[in-house]
């Protein structure tokens, strides 16, 4: 499949959509398999339909396994990656203290604070990176009782090194927990070694909304979670849709996906620095398709984001502090096009981005 053929494989965007990170365009094959699967429920009843739809479901616990070297039958469906994390957290019985990058998600470390879990940021360069180095001295001379690491964040697009973590976590004995909610079907997560790891389907998998996974570690989950989770009430078809997208996305070779999302964001942020006051935040060539962008002083930018979306069809998404209250100090905009981006739709942003911003 060519990155042209990923456009067409979809209904046509309104305007310009380079909001992946928020949400993604899903193929027609997802949105069919999706509303198949719901008229399958009307004419058998939904838990027969359920039923048939065992092997599809069992198909994509298989791909994400595929894409997190976690086992399929450790693959449980969820309705996102908040979700995922409210269930281990919910499950932890242990000390409540956790280190996370300072770029943590904000509504991740709402959760972590319902759970009562103390935070310990993570050291990082002046760039927001993860200092490696600093982390493992840190994590192995005072362990915490968890390690909630998330490689790529929502409010920027800078990769942290995982590998690193993994390794100290093992050797200091510290349970971790990764986030791939921006990471998964965009960077390489096939070799991260954590005891839990969680995502999305609607982001980079670019399946329907309101559906994700978790993946843990034989015994990780205790048997009431298991048995819970294996009963409570779910959409099926939007599993379906998720199972048929990350079909998709092992279709279209997931290393040539992420090496052209990696080219994707060069390219955005190389045509954003254009934009007049606007200042692209990540280095042009960090490996990942999300640019953030922060506003000239006296500049909205949810104002922004509004009128970009009501006067030039471009859809970005506003970035308020909340969403990384540990580091962002003032609010951004962040434009994530996925692999079907043209060099005629930046042109469309920065166009829109001048004329507005
Ligand atoms: C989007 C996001 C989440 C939450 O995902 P939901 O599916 O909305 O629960 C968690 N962490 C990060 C880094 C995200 O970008």
């Amino acid at each position: 499949m060519t990155f042209a053929e990923w456009r067409t494989a979809r209904p046509a965007p309104v305007g310009v959509h380079v909001d992946s990170a928020a949400c993604s365009r899903p193929s027609f094959a997802v949105i069919d398999a999706t509303a198949a699967h719901a008229r399958h429920e009307a004419e058998v009843g939904g838990y027969v339909a359920a039923e048939a739809a065992g092997p599809v479901l069992a198909a994509g616990r298989a791909a994400v396994s595929a894409l997190t070297g976690f086992a399929a039958d450790d693959v449980v469906y969820t309705t996102g990656a908040n979700n995922g994390l409210d269930i281990l957290l919910a499950d932890w019985t242990g000390e409540r203290t956790v280190a996370c990058i300072p770029g943590e998600f904000g509504p991740s470390l709402l959760t972590l604070a319902r759970y009562g879990f103390e935070v310990r940021p993570l050291p990082t360069d002046d760039a927001g990176r993860l200092d490696a180095e600093a982390a493992v001295a840190a994590l192995t001379a005072d362990p915490p009782a968890l390690v909630h690491f998330t490689p790529l964040s929502s409010h920027r697009g800078i990769v942290h090194p995982v590998a690193p973590v993994s390794t100290a976590c093992r050797a200091a004995g510290i349970p971790l927990i990764v986030d791939l909610a921006q990471a998964f079907a965009h960077l390489d997560c096939a070799d991260v070694d954590a005891d839990a790891v969680y995502g999305t389907s609607r982001k980079w998998t670019a399946g329907p909304r309101g559906v994700g996974f978790l993946a843990t570690r034989p015994g990780w989950l205790s048997e009431p979670t298991l048995l819970r989770l294996g009963h409570n009430e779910a959409n099926v078809a939007a599993r379906v849709g998720f199972a048929l997208a990350l079909g998709e996305h092992l279709a279209a070779d997931p290393a040539r996906v992420r090496a052209r999302l990696a080219e994707v964001g060069a390219r955005t942020r190389t045509a954003l620095a254009e934009v007049p006051g606007w200042q692209v935040v990540e280095p042009v060539d960090e490996p990942s398709a999300i640019t953030t962008l922060t506003p000239p002083d006296g500049v909205d930018a949810a104002q922004v984001r509004a009128r970009l979306i009501a006067e030039h069809g471009v859809v970005t998404t506003y970035l308020g502090v909340e969403r990384a209250p540990l580091e962002m100090t003032r609010p951004a905009l962040r434009v994530s096009p996925h692999v079907d981006v043209t060099a005629e739709d930046l042109q469309t942003v920065v166009a829109a981005l001048t004329a507005v911003g």
